[in-house]
This record gives structure tokens, sequence and C-alpha cells, in this order.
């Protein structure tokens, strides 16, 4: 059988069939090497079932194996429910409910069946009680396959059970492939990789993950399944970057006057180390005749404008235009008037271009754009549309990056012949996630804040001292102080959403009948949203009533009160970010998390590392730690690969070694084109295909 059978679509198979190739579809898996990287989301190893009479509550989650003894559906005034007695070779007896679904799931247990459950035992009355278990129904006609010690469960779900398609139809479907196929399956990873490396054959590995034999087989099998996985996410990043390398790019060799007098006339403080540094990367980077592409990371407030601004006036001391791209009207006017103040001192002109401007306003600025009397052009998306032409790009700045798409940043990338990318981020990321996230970017880290600042003090309240928070939101709104009231979107439903914060209002201005209370949320038009901002920023508001959508970087430095509330919900990088939005004057400033007391023990764990720590790494690898990788941003968002076996969060060591072997590869065969190597770009071609990769890359 040839290779190309891999890539054959899993409907012909027997087995399946065009319905439950629909289904599987949905999950991901169209062809043959998609099902064969299905891999099981846990093992059931025999070994470590545990007994009913052993069975604790609120314990580790636990498999217990035994016979269906009766099934029912149970209805009631409240909710229907399913019910299942399972008993297991000892006598034992547990409980299994369902609330969900029930229709479908009584239909998939009978009286007699051998299961496998899965789950967090409770006590209801006399049984152990799993509600909503994981299950597997385990295979009476075909032993060979369910017999063994330890068998793969596979991820679980209404439509796939509907379907037909469990963990055991599936055992047996790619038991069948392996049978007739197996060994066929060719090698991805290069020869010497495998030997230095210590890695087990891809066909074998891929058969152990399915079907292991041993628990040491099986650790084999999935370290080198991720470390195939890592080692092409790897190999993508570092040709990228080998791309960029050989990119061309203006040098910014011709004086630095401008940027000297700004530094040391204009600006009324010395630069931090930080600061310094990624100034000095920059430099770095737009004198060495290539392209760049540098990230900077620095917790909200630690000064990435001021960099920014010095970036830009090194490209007009140059002889070109910069410009400086943010994601709403707000944070460019903010920006625009801080490089009205700092640069018109230094007689350079500035421009900004938003969407609200009229046709008259926007003309007279493309016109100074093209001609190249305009030396910065701050702006919105407005930047990017097509009549906008610059008579010389050498720099664009975008701000908060994350916030926009590949798309956008490529287009501002064509704006100039190979600009220069200078991106912006206040979201820090943990060094084993920036690894992949950015590897094709070059990072600076300012980690230090500008001295004077005090820090903000965090403090947690639990409801029953609601008063106490009030009484210390009103005496900061008489000293002339401003506060925000954030409130946090309820996912499920906007409407809910609002409510919570539209009632938050309405008290809000009952309890502080003499002060000005504004409301915003992400149900209002841009515009509304910009002139609420405006109001709150120009002092016009006392207090902000908001949902999740006041603006990062928004910089108000009289608001000195963040009030957060359910700070239970909030994951932890974005209650960090929330903080960020005070503490931006010299005088203290407040972050006060109202949390439900009956929350769990971890919620109130994580609140508190907030209340210990003021440093947003620190908080970034807690919230890793707490989340996973997946969860971080959410994999579609973030650009992080879609990774089926590995985790970026525990597998460091593995994605050390993997970016080891890839670049070693490269250095060796730069562009896979040596025969030895074809098996690997093959893979890798599908593999970039299929991986869903945004990645923060701009050229
Ligand atoms: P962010 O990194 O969040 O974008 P900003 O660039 O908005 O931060 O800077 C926050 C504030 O800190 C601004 O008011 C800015 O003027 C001030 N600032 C920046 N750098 C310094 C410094 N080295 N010393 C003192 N203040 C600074
Ligand atoms: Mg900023």
């Amino acid at each position: 059988m040839s290779v190309s059978f891999l890539s054959e679509s899993i409907q012909y198979l027997k087995g399946i069939g065009p319905h439950r190739a629909e289904v599987l579809s949905e999950a991901g898996v169209t062809c043959v090497r998609d099902l064969l990287q299905y891999f099981p989301r846990r093992y059931l190893d025999r070994s470590s079932v545990v007994a009913v009479r052993d069975l604790t509550e609120n314990g580790e989650p636990v498999t217990v194996v035994g016979t269906v003894r009766s099934t029912g559906t149970v209805p009631s005034r409240r909710r229907r429910r399913f019910e299942m007695i399972v008993e297991d070779p000892f006598g034992g007896r547990i409980k299994c409910v369902w609330f969900q679904q029930v229709g479908w799931i009584s239909k998939v247990f009978e009286a007699g069946d051998r299961v496998a459950i899965h789950g967090r035992p409770q006590v209801y009355g006399r049984l152990f009680s799993f509600s909503h278990p994981d299950f597997d129904k385990l295979d009476e006609e075909n032993p060979s396959l369910d017999t063994g010690r330890i068998i793969a469960l596979y991820r679980g779900s209404a439509s796939l059970q509907r379907a037909g398609i469990t963990s055991r139809s599936l055992r047996r479907i790619i038991y069948r492939l392996f049978k007739e196929s197996g060994t066929s399956i060719p090698e991805t990873l290069p020869e010497w990789v495998r030997e230095k490396h210590d890695l087990i054959a891809g066909r074998v590995a891929l058969r152990a993950a399915h079907f292991p034999k041993s628990r040491d087989e099986l650790d084999d099998a999935v370290r080198r399944l991720k470390f195939e996985e890592l080692f092409f996410v790897q190999l993508m990043l570092c040709l990228m970057r080998q791309n960029h390398q050989e990119t061309a790019g203006a040098s910014f060799d011709r004086g630095e006057r401008l940027t000297a007098q700004f530094l040391g006339d204009v600006l009324p403080f010395e630069l931090t180390t930080g600061q310094r540094q990624a100034l000095k990367d920059i430099d770095s980077d737009t004198t060495s005749g290539r392209q760049m592409n540098r990230l900077v990371q620095g917790d909200v407030g630690s000064g990435k404008t001021v960099v920014a601004i010095a970036a830009l006036l090194r490209a007009i001391d140059s002889g070109f235009q910069g410009a400086f791209m943010a994601p709403t009207e707000i944070l460019a006017e903010q920006h625009y008037a801080n490089l009205i103040r700092y640069l018109h001192p230094l007689g350079i002109r500035v421009d900004i271009l938003l969407g609200r401007q009229t046709k008259k306003e926007r003309d007279a600025a493309l016109r100074r754009i093209k001609s190249g009397t305009t030396k910065v052009v701050v702006g919105t998306h407005a930047l990017i549309q097509e009549t906008v032409e610059f008579k010389d790009l050498g720099l664009a700045v975008i701000d908060e990056q994350h916030r926009f798409g590949v798309m956008q940043r490529a287009q501002m990338f064509s704006k100039g012949q190979n600009p220069h990318m200078l991106l912006m981020t206040a979201t820090p990321i943990p060094r084993s996630l920036a690894m992949t996230l950015y590897g094709d970017l070059d990072v600076s880290i300012i980690r230090d804040m500008p001295p004077g600042r005090t820090p903000i003090e965090t403090r947690l309240f639990f409801d029953n001292r609601r008063d106490d928070m009030y009484r210390f939101v009103a005496s900061e709104i008489e000293a002339g102080r401003q506060a925000y009231v954030v409130y946090p979107l309820v996912e499920e439903s906007e409407k809910l959403d609002l409510k919570d914060a539209q009632s938050g209002y309405e008290s809000l201005k009952r309890i502080f009948p003499d002060a000005r209370v504004d409301l915003v949320h992400g149900r209002m038009k841009g515009e509304e949203k910009d002139a609420a901002m405006r109001r709150f920023k120009s002092g016009a508001t006392d207090i902000l009533v908001s949902t999740t959508v006041i603006e990062v970087g928004v910089d108000v430095p009289n608001a000195t009160v963040m009030v957060v509330e359910h700070a239970e919900r909030f994951g932890l990088s974005q209650l960090h970010q929330l903080r960020g939005r005070v503490g931006r004057g010299a005088s203290q400033s407040y972050c006060l998390l109202m949390a439900d007391y009956k929350r769990s023990a971890e919620s109130r764990e994580r609140l508190s590392a907030l209340v210990r720590t003021n440093d947003g790494f620190e908080i970034s690898e807690i919230d890793l730690r707490i989340r996973g990788a997946g969860d971080f941003f959410g994999t579609r968002q973030s650009g992080l690969p879609d990774l089926r076996i590995a985790d970026l969060t525990t597998d460091t060591e593995i994605l050390a070694e993997a970016r080891e072997a890839a670049s070693a590869l490269l250095k060796q065969d730069p562009f896979l084109g040596q025969n030895q190597h074809r098996a690997v770009r093959d893979y890798f071609e599908r593999f970039y295909a299929r991986s869903g990769m945004k990645l923060a890359r701009v050229g």
C-alpha cells in the first residue's frame, strides 16, 4: 500500500461511512492520518482501577469498572434525570446521574453492560454518586482489544455518541487500520534526530499510543509523539524567522539628532533600564540592514510609548516617515496628544487619521502624508486603508498588537518598502509560551516600572463587607478622585451581562446621589463608548461603571480606584490588566476585588495571588499553571497552534529539545531540499496547512 493512504478520506474505512465521517470531521478528523493522530484522552489502566469500598469523597477523579445493574429515567418536577447503578466485582455499588441530554444517554446503557466510569465521587444518601461522569463501555465480543492492561479512552461528546462513535468502536477501526497498513506509515523525523534525542520510531509510537502493551511503552510513545508535534511547530517558526532575516530593510544610520534632543531636552524624565535596553535592541535591528520585527513586551504603565516615540525619531532622523497604529480612537488620540507634546517642540509635523474625520480634514492629512510633509501619522485601522499613501514609510509601530489580525499587520507592512515593524503588547506571556507564540519575532521585555510610582494596593472584599468598600470609594471621590467599577462578561448571555452592569449602575446612583455616575458596555456603538471614555478622562464623570470593555492603555491619572465585581469570575491575567488602569498618577491607587464568599478554595487562592504581587509576569505564570495553555487565551484567538498531544504548559523540556533539533536541521539543510529530508518536508507541508497557526508574523 502506498503512503498516500494516509491522506485518504476516512469515509471509506470499514465501520465509518458518510454519516460518521461527517460527525468525525467536526472533531477535526477527516483523513486516515487524522484518525491515527486522534489520540486517546485517557487510558484506563486496570491496575489503577479503584474498588468501590476504597472510594473517598471529593478526592481525585477515579475509575470504577463494573456491570450496569439498573437504569432508569426519573421524572422530577424540577428536572428529569437519568440514573444508573453500577456494581463492581466486589459487590460495591455506585450511582451515576445525568441531568442533561437525558434522552440520548438513556439509550446508551442497558443492564448487563460492562462499563468504566470516571469522575469525582460524591456522597448523596448511602451511595457514592458520580454526576455526568466520563464513561466507556467495555467490549465483550472482541476481548483481544479490551482485556489488555491499558485501554485507550477517546474523547466523547453527545454527537459522537449519537453517531455510535465510542471508544470501543474507535479502538476497533484504528486496530484494523494498523493491521492492514500499519507497516507502511512513514517516519517523519530524520534518523539522526531520533538517535540524538532517543526517540522510538513514529509507526511504533502511533500504535503504542492507541494500544499500549505497558506503561513504559506508552510513556516512550507519548514522548516521541509530543516531540514530533513540537518539532514541526518549531520548524515552522524557525523557517519564518529565517525568512525575515533575509528581508532587507531600510538602514537608520543617518544620524540621531532628533532622538538625542528628545531624550536629552524634551523628555522630562530619564529612561528606565528596560526602556533603554529596548531602545538599544531597536537601534541594532534598524541599523543592521535587515528588516526588524520586534515585539516590546511590558506591563501596563511600563512606558512603552516613549520607546516607540524614540524609535520613530530614529526613522525621521534618517529621512523616513513613521506610522503609529492603535486599536481604538481613544488610544490613538491619547498617542496623538503625546506626540504633539513631544514632537512639536522639535518642529516635527504629526497627523492623525480617524474613522470619524470629515472628508476635508482627512483629504488634507492624506496629501501631507503623501508629500512627506507629515513625518508621523497616528491612527486606528483608518491608517491601513487603500487611500493612505506614504512618501517613504520606514517604521510602523503597532500598539496593543494582539488586538490586530495578521492581515491588518500585513497591510500596515505593505505601506512602505519593507518598513521596520515594532509591535507592542501589555499582555505578559510566560516564557514557555512566548517561545511558541512569538518564535518568529525578536522580543524585548521591559520589566521595570518608572520610578516614583506608588504600587497599587489590592484588597479582597467579600460580600459581607460591601459597605466598607462603598465607604472607601466615597472617601476617594470626596478627595476628588475617580473610580471604575467593572462587571464581568457573562459569556452565555450578553443580556445577563448587561443586566449586571446596568443594575450595578442604578444602585450606585442611589448609593452615591451626589456623584456623577456613567455606564459603558459592549453593546454600545464605538462612538458612544469613546464618548463615555472621553467624559471620564476629562473628569466629567466620577464613577464609571462598565463591563470589561474599558480599553487597555487608557491613561486616566486621576482614577485611583478600580472595583471589580465578581472578581472570582475573571482570569488572573485579566484582573491584572484591569488593575493596570489605575495607578497611573502619583497618588496611591487601589484595586478592590469583590468576591462571593462561597467560592472555592482555588479561586480564593487565585485572588490572593493578586493581592500578594503586582508583577504581571509572575501573575501570568500562575495563571498559566492554573489554566493550562489551551485556555490561556483561547487557542484560536491567540495564534497558538492547535496541538493534538503536546501541552505547552507542561512539556517545556521536550519543547526545548525539539527547538534545538529543528534549528540544527535547518542549519544543515535550510530549505529541506536534501533527499534524506524529503519525508520531513512532505510532512511539514501538511502540518503547516492544518496547524491553524496564525502567529504574530507580519511580513
Ligand atoms: P504603557 O507601557 O502601558 O503603554 P505608557 O507608555 O502609557 O505605558 O506610560 C505610562 C506613563 O508613564 C506615562 O504617563 C508616561 O509618560 C510615564 N513614563 C514613561 N516612561 C517613564 C520614565 N522613564 N520615567 C517616568 N515616567 C515615565
Ligand atoms: Mg500603551
